[in-house]
């Protein structure tokens, strides 16, 4: 599939970090879809991290480090999209407070 080389293309700037809000919410969501592409990613996982770890002696959970790390790109997706939908909330949160600041001024 043409997706999936896509997809694989992209694998290695995720783990060091630089990918694009929307090549990363891409990768997240086929990742889900497509087991080839999730052992793909956990291969180069292990090279990536594990080499790293091998180094300074640490032992590697690779299933729950890669799951973790995908939650936590997950996480910052959807602090993401809050943050952006959050710009209303703000304004009706600073429309509320100054709304309460009347209702004070004119109850004390
Ligand atoms: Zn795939």
């Amino acid at each position: 599939m043409n997706e999936c080389k896509d997809i694989e293309s992209l694998i290695p700037g995720y783990l060091e970090g630089r990918l694009e809000v929307g090549d990363a919410r891409r990768l997240l969501a086929h990742l889900k879809a497509c087991p080839d592409c999730r052992d793909e990613m956990e291969i180069n996982f292990l090279l990536e991290e594990g080499i790293r770890r091998v180094e300074s002696g640490e032992t590697l959970n690779l299933d729950s480090e890669l799951d973790k790390k995908l939650h936590a790109t997950e996480e910052t997706l959807l602090l993401l999209d809050r943050i952006r939908s959050g710009i209303y909330i703000v304004e009706g949160t600073a429309a509320f407070m100054i709304a309460a600041c009347f209702l004070m001024l004119f109850l004390f």
